[in-house]
């Protein structure tokens, strides 16, 4: 495996079939099937064979966090610490909603 090559799974659907992804010196993304995988030995469908059509299409990608205010407003870029802070406050009321008042804990 070249230095700039991963393996990992392709994430169109559930067979899981093991991909191997490398990029070029432009940073354009290539991929290919894992022959060493147990799902696929190399293979891939059209879908896994055009994986890397999606990861170099950045023209619809969302770069970084955008929030709205309330429906009327517009989409505006925020920061990280903004967007993780209330997401978490949204799943803490979403929660407490739900559960009428009782927080739930995992053991
Ligand atoms: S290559 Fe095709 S069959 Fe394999 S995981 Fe991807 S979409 Fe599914």
């Amino acid at each position: 495996m070249m230095k700039n090559e991963i393996k990992t799974t392709c994430s169109y659907c559930g067979v899981g079939c093991g991909i191997i992804v490398k990029k070029d010196i432009n940073n354009k993304v290539f991929v290919a099937g894992d022959k060493d995988h147990p799902v696929n030995k190399g293979m891939l469908c059209s879908k896994g064979m055009n994986l890397h059509y999606v990861a170099n299409d950045t023209s619809d990608r969302i770069l970084y966090p955008e929030m709205r205010w309330s429906r009327s407003h517009p989409r505006e870029r925020v920061s990280w610490d903004t967007a993780l802070t209330w997401s978490r406050c949204c799943c803490f009321l979403c929660f407490r909603t739900k559960f009428n008042g009782r927080i739930l804990y995992r053991k």
